[in-house]
């Protein structure tokens, strides 16, 4: 259905309770992928969970700097998380590639230009290019709000139709999830959206720091640029092949 996409997904969707890779989910992610490519979709992949991964991994002696502990954890956990990306791949015959993004490649023209080339050619020579922000060296006004945010960034850049937040909720939902009986809204137009958006809670899991609000504002603007938002489950199977085939799965926002 749709010729490129970004397939945003999240800490809570490759990550279980214990800070552990999830490699049952991350494999069919991958295996998904695959399945787009041979469609002849081009797909990027926005992947969060080093931090989260790599908080498994080290016990830190002394460290009680959160930037600190954030720099560890990331250059230790991105390296298994793309390591597992990269096996998966392969066994699928494919090959991907690490990119990392500051906010600094967003805002000079000469940067945005190389990363944009960059990804572009990637996906001409058929190479997924796997993306995450690099969390190493992105400190305080590098810092994109989330990978959310870098998700949406890369759409507008590489003029993609639809992005698929993969998440480790249903959707939108029609009232505070936790008070029990809320419903996914399947589908938010341009028109309707603001009644929408008092239903959003700010929620957001322990390792990651992206939420339902900056996904709604993300995909609002999306909507405005022409460009699909889906906000579904990543832990449901077949979620990537359904959500292209334009099953009505999680909240698919309309574009303009
Ligand atoms: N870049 C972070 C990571 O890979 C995640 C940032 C976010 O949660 O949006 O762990």
């Amino acid at each position: 259905m749709y010729h490129r996409i970004i397939v945003k997904i999240g800490t809570s969707v490759v990550t279980n309770a214990k800070g552990e890779l999830d490699l049952q989910v991350l494999k069919r992610l991958v295996e998904e992928t695959a399945q787009l490519r041979k469609k002849n979709t081009e797909v990027v992949i926005v992947t969060s969970g080093a931090v989260g991964t790599g908080r498994g991994m080290v016990t830190l002696k002394d460290e009680s700097d959160s930037v600190v502990k954030k720099q560890i954890f990331a250059a230790v956990g991105q390296v298994k998380l793309m390591s597992t990306y990269a096996e998966y791949f392969a066994k699928e015959g494919i090959v991907c590639a690490q990119v990392l993004a500051t906010k600094e490649d967003f805002r000079d023209r000469e940067h945005y230009s190389h990363m944009k080339n960059c990804i572009e050619n990637l996906l001409r020579n058929d190479v997924i290019p796997v993306v995450n922000e690099n969390d190493v060296v992105a400190v305080a006004e590098l810092v994109f709000t989330d990978n959310d945010e870098l998700a949406g960034l890369l759409a507008s850049q590489l003029n993609v139709n639809a992005v698929f937040f993969l998440t480790g909720i249903d959707g939108v939902m029609d009232r505070d999830w936790k008070k029990g009986n809320a419903k996914v809204i399947p589908e938010i137009s341009l028109a309707n959206i603001d009644s929408f958006e008092k239903h959003i809670t700010e929620e957001k899991s322990d390792f990651s720091r992206g939420g339902m609000r900056t996904k709604f504002e993300i995909a609002k603007k999306l909507a405005r640029d022409g460009i699909t938002t889906h906000i579904a489950n990543g832990k449901v199977p077949g979620i990537l092949m359904g959500l292209d085939r334009g099953l009505s799965i999680g909240t698919k926002f309309l574009p303009k």
